[in-house]
């Protein structure tokens, strides 16, 4: 057995969602909408099917669909991409995720990685053969400081692995926090491997933009998008990579053996969902914007501290702000959650789940992805817990 995968528990987001099965609670752990997702896209995607759009296609993607990024891509973020060299469909980010980390790290190469961080990411890297170098951030707003990237960063760094807006926290990082991010990646020559899976889920009108376009960065980054997060629609196993043609080479070498492709249904679907109007996203944004906000002050008005969420489906709650004097390491947001889906009958999630080391343990993760009854439902179960 290999043990980096024997001695893995079972992902978070599998056990919070088996507890909230058996203790029939409100699911605001997992991260998946209560919205089944845009009606025509699905109904392409059922179209498709019954029209033969069953066989394999293209390795590296259906045209129509790798036609379809490059214009929206272009429209969103400004950037220009070319389809036939730039422009990989797979099946979902996770799989562009371990591609990326097992065609480009070697043994013993260095890589950059930031906690609280998705949980599969330092799996892929240890099995790739890469040497974790961890950056920890912190509670309010999860800052990378120059300090901490000299911790990490040196001449064996092969690759950063950044997620951006940041699964957990709700992040979007500004400008000035990315240029200081690229500006490492430039002056030490690593790769960027950049999952910006959540990059349409952004709120309070911010414009989202992508690592690869920083000065320097466009031939050294690898951009990962995923219809699931695009659409509302988690299930969807879609995913879209971005990269110069060199680095695209050695990206499609491990699509080939890992997946090869992905079901031609729901790329045509994907690839006419892509290019709806403008108003389709900003409402989506608007949206989630609102059950954002009225999850928050629902929290807010129980007495909980609230972290500031700008995009994701998620915003955490800081058990260790709320005005008690305890110290931070004296929370359990691992016992916190398991007492409150058994109690309380509400799932969320330990933030110190995203930790491999080190953990702040007093932060805990809600979906807000939700319709307002299951919001209510969930504020109605957390009354006087706070
Ligand atoms: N990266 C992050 C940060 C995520 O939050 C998720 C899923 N929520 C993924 C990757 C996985 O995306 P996919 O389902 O397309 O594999
Ligand atoms: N990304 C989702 C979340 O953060 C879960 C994905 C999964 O279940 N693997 O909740």
């Amino acid at each position: 057995l290999n043990p980096i995968y024997a001695g893995l528990p079972t992902t978070i987001f599998e056990v919070m969602s088996g507890l909230a099965r058996t203790h029939e609670a409100v699911n605001l752990g997992q991260g998946f909408p209560d919205d089944p997702g845009p009606e025509d896209v699905r109904r392409k995607a059922a179209e498709a099917v019954v029209d033969g759009w069953n066989q394999y296609p293209p390795m590296m993607g259906l045209p129509e669909l790798r036609h379809a990024a490059t214009a929206h891509y272009r429209h969103w973020q400004g950037l220009e991409l070319d389809p036939d060299a730039e422009v990989m469909v797979t099946s979902g980010a996770t799989e562009a995720l371990a591609g990326a980390l097992f065609s480009l790290i070697e043994p013993g190469d260095e890589v950059v990685l930031f906690q609280p961080l998705y949980d599969a990411y330092l799996p892929l890297v240890q099995r790739a053969g890469g040497i974790p170098r961890l950056v920890r951030l912190e509670p309010p707003f999860w800052a990378m400081t120059p300090e901490k990237l000299d911790q990490v960063f040196s001449e064996r760094t092969k690759l950063v692995l950044f997620n951006n807006p940041q699964n957990p926290t709700g992040v979007v990082y500004d400008r000035a926090q990315m240029q200081l991010l690229a500006d490492y990646c430039v002056r030490f020559n690593a790769y960027a491997v950049c999952d910006e899976v959540w990059e349409h889920v952004v709120f309070d009108g911010l414009t989202f933009e992508p690592l690869m376009a920083l000065p320097g960065m466009r031939e050294r980054t690898v951009k990962i998008s995923s219809a699931g997060k695009i659409f509302g629609m988690t299930g969807w196993k879609v995913g879209l990579v971005f990269a110069a043609p060199p680095l695209m080479k050695v990206l499609s070498k491990a699509h080939q053996f890992l997946t090869f492709t992905t079901p031609p249904n729901l790329q045509a679907a994907v690839a006419y969902g892509l290019v709806k109007p403008d108003d389709y996203f900003t409402t989506m944004r608007a949206g989630l914007q609102r059950s954002r906000d009225r999850l928050a002050t629902g929290l807010k008005g129980l007495g909980f501290e609230v972290l500031p969420s700008r995009g994701t489906y998620f915003l955490s709650i800081d058990l260790a702000a709320q005005g008690n004097a305890r110290e931070p390491n004296a929370f359990d947001d691992e016992a916190f959650c398991l007492d409150l889906v058994k109690t309380r009958k509400v799932a969320a999630i330990p933030v110190s789940a995203f930790y491999a080391e080190d953990a702040v343990k007093s932060v805990v993760r809600f979906c807000f992805a939700k319709h307002d009854a299951t919001i209510d439902r969930a504020l109605a179960h957390l009354a006087d817990l706070a």
